[in-house]
């Protein structure tokens, strides 16, 4: 899966003024948000397969005009607009977002630029960033990357402007809206078309739910178990019989996708929903996704949620994601909200987000 990304290296630098072709009105978003230290940021995007300049820079304000700029240039023989995996890219913008310069390696010691100074120049191999600067943005490139990344495995995030997040077409779907990873979609395409003619109709009926989605279900279902009088520990196990921890979901992710219906929908007695798993479970793997939350049993799956048919993850990401998580997110990441402080001695992360079956 690693190769399916690129790393992409956003350096914010301060940018002298003189090196900004125009002026804008967009106050950058990121300077509100996020806290500059010595005026020097970087941000990592993992950009997938065909994503192009322009998506990735629209969330941090960049001007359209230019991205243009950049993707109409013709001195230099790539196209910055057909961004390549494993190749490295810096986009040097300035604190109001403008690009300063956009470097694109092609090898280690191969590069090729843009600077937007007045007039715009076009280099390559040649030195940008003095060496003792350099070091400074690597040192601060992997806290960077770290509590980018932490946030995003967590559901801290709002899928709407997520670069690699789509919505999904209403017809696939029951909710208002919904979105997940564009490589999920398109991998849930594939495989909706080959069910379909196989006379099985699938539809999602649970995509992303982001931390703050998740949240609101946990505070609804902890207040009513409260009320019933549980203790903290025991309103927890009731509630994670059929719902995640916010932080702990694999449905923060945008590859874990809910089919057809929930407990009721397949528990059995429905022949409709018992032809549909049965279709699934012999052909969602081609497609790339597995029932992570299987049957429990000795010498299978022993920890976690129970059996859920209707819950299938898109693999090629949700691996990836599943070993960053393993690597960044500790308890002590696990809070803002009710009884989040329990967590750990219920051991929620290695039985509930570890304890799946697929790997
Ligand atoms: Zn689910």
């Amino acid at each position: 899966m690693k190769h399916l990304y690129l790393l992409l290296s956003i350096l914010i630098l301060s940018c002298s003024s003189e090196h900004s072709t125009q002026e804008t009105d967009t106050k950058s978003k990121l300077e509100s948000k996020t806290k500059l230290e010595d005026n020097n940021i970087i941000i990592r995007s993992k950009v997938t397969s065909g994503a192009s300049l322009s998506s990735i820079l629209r969330k941090y304000n960049v001007e359209h005009s230019q991205i243009l700029l950049i993707s109409e240039q013709k001195e230099i023989e790539f196209n910055f607009n057909n961004l390549q995996l494993d190749k490295k890219y810096e986009i040097i913008l300035d604190q109001d977002s403008l690009i300063c310069s956009f470097v694109y390696y092609n090898k280690p010691n191969d590069y090729y630029g843009v600077e937007f100074s007045n007039p715009i120049s076009f280099f390559s191999n040649q030195k940008i960033i003095d060496l003792k600067q350099e070091d400074t943005l690597i040192t601060m490139k992997e806290d960077n990357i770290t509590s980018d990344l932490k946030n995003f495995l967590m559901g801290k995030f709002d899928p709407k402007s997520h670069p690699e997040f789509d919505v999904l077409d209403k017809k696939y779907h029951n909710k208002s809206v919904m979105y997940l990873h564009k490589l999920t979609i398109a991998a849930f395409l594939k495989m909706r078309e080959a069910a379909e003619k196989d006379g099985i109709s699938l539809t999602i009926v649970s995509g992303t739910r982001n931390f703050y989605a998740q949240k609101s279900i946990w505070e609804r279902k902890y207040k009513k178990y409260k009320e019933e009088g549980l203790t903290d520990k025991e309103v927890i196990q009731k509630i994670m019989l059929w719902s995640s921890m916010p932080s702990t979901s694999r449905h923060h992710w945008g590859t874990d996708i809910d089919i057809n219906g929930f407990d009721k929908y397949f528990d059995g007695t429905n022949k409709k929903a018992n032809k549909e798993y049965e279709w699934l479970t012999k052909n969602a793997t081609k497609f790339g996704f597995c029932q992570v939350y299987s049957e429990k049993k000795t010498g299978g799956r022993s920890t976690g949620y129970n059996e859920e048919k209707w819950h299938w993850s898109y693999m090629p990401i949700a691996n990836q994601l599943l070993e960053d998580y393993r690597k960044l997110i500790t308890y002590s990441d696990i809070t803002g909200f009710s009884a989040s402080n329990f967590a750990e001695e219920l051991n929620i992360i290695e039985e509930f987000v570890f304890g799946i079956k697929c790997d």
